[in-house]
C-alpha cells in the first residue's frame, strides 16, 4: 500500500492555509482536517450557552456536553462541522464568533479537548490538518510541516470578500481589526502559542496562484513520500 504521511500547515489567519490544505487533501486522497472549525464551534456553543469562560468549573461542564464531528457533503465536496447533531458550518464563520474565538481557543482545557481529538483523526495518516499549532503541538513529528504567509493587505482583502458575500454590512476596517486582534491573540497566548515550528517549510503566497502553490506543496510531498 502507498506511503502515507501527515502533513500540517500552520500559519497566520486568512493567508490561505485553508485553500492549500483541500488542494492538496484533494489531489492526494487525504482527509482534510479544519482545526479552526472546532474552536469556532465551541465558541458558538459557549456563546449560545452564556458559559463564563473565565469560570473553570463551567468551562469543564459546558466541554462535557459539546460533541463535535466532521461530515463530508459530497455536493460541495468538503466536510461540514457538525455540533451536537447540528450542521453548524456556516454560522460559524460569523463575525460574531471570529470576535471571539481567539479568546476560547486560549483556554487549555478548551484546547486540551480539541488536541486529543484532533490527534486521533490523525492515528491513520493520510491527513491534512490546518490551524495554528498543528505542527508544534498536535503532530510535533508529521513529516510535512508548512508554515504559510501572505501581505496582511492580501489577507484582509481576501477575508474582506469572503465575509462581504454573506454580509455587505461588513466593512474592511473590523475585518483588518478582528485579523489582527485574532494574530495578536493567537501568537501571545500562553499556551501552544502560534510559531513556526524549527522544521517547517515556510510558503508565502502573496504572489502565487492557486496552482503555483499547489504545485510548490506537492514538490515537499514528493521529496517525503520519497524519504525512507
Ligand atoms: O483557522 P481559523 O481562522 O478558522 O481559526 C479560528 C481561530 O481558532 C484562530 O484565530 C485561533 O484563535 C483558533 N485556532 C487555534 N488553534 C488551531 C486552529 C485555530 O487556536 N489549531
Amino acid at each position: 500500500m502507498a506511503k502515507k504521511i501527515i502533513i500540517t500547515i500552520d500559519g497566520w489567519s486568512s493567508c490561505g492555509k485553508s485553500t492549500l490544505a483541500k488542494q492538496l487533501a484533494k489531489e492526494l486522497g487525504y482527509v482534510y482536517v479544519d482545526s479552526g472549525a472546532m474552536y469556532r464551534a465551541i465558541t458558538l456553543y459557549f456563546l449560545r450557552n452564556h458559559v463564563d469562560w473565565t469560570d473553570k468549573k463551567e468551562v469543564h461542564n459546558a466541554l462535557e456536553s459539546i460533541n463535535l464531528e466532521f461530515v463530508f457533503n459530497p455536493q460541495r465536496q468538503a466536510s461540514e462541522i457538525f455540533l451536537n447533531g447540528e450542521n453548524v458550518e456556516f454560522l460559524i464563520r460569523d463575525l460574531v464568533i471570529a470576535e471571539k474565538v481567539s479568546d476560547v481557543a486560549a483556554i487549555r482545557e478548551v484546547r486540551a479537548f480539541a488536541v486529543a481529538q484532533q490527534q486521533k483523526m490523525g492515528a491513520k495518516k493520510g491527513i491534512v490538518m490546518d490551524g495554528r499549532d498543528i505542527g508544534t503541538v498536535v503532530f510535533p513529528k508529521a513529516e510535512l510541516k508548512i508554515f504559510m504567509n501572505a501581505d496582511n493587505a492580501v489577507r484582509v482583502e481576501r477575508r474582506f470578500r469572503e465575509l462581504y458575500e454573506k454580509n455587505p454590512n461588513v466593512t474592511i476596517e473590523e475585518v483588518k481589526n478582528n485579523l489582527e486582534m485574532r494574530d495578536y491573540i493567537d501568537s501571545h497566548r500562553e499556551v501552544s502559542p502560534l510559531r513556526k515550528a524549527d522544521d517547517a517549510l515556510e510558503l508565502d503566497n502573496t504572489n502565487l496562484t492557486h496552482e503555483q502553490q499547489l504545485h510548490k506543496a506537492l514538490d515537499w510531498v514528493n521529496s517525503r513520500l520519497h524519504k525512507a
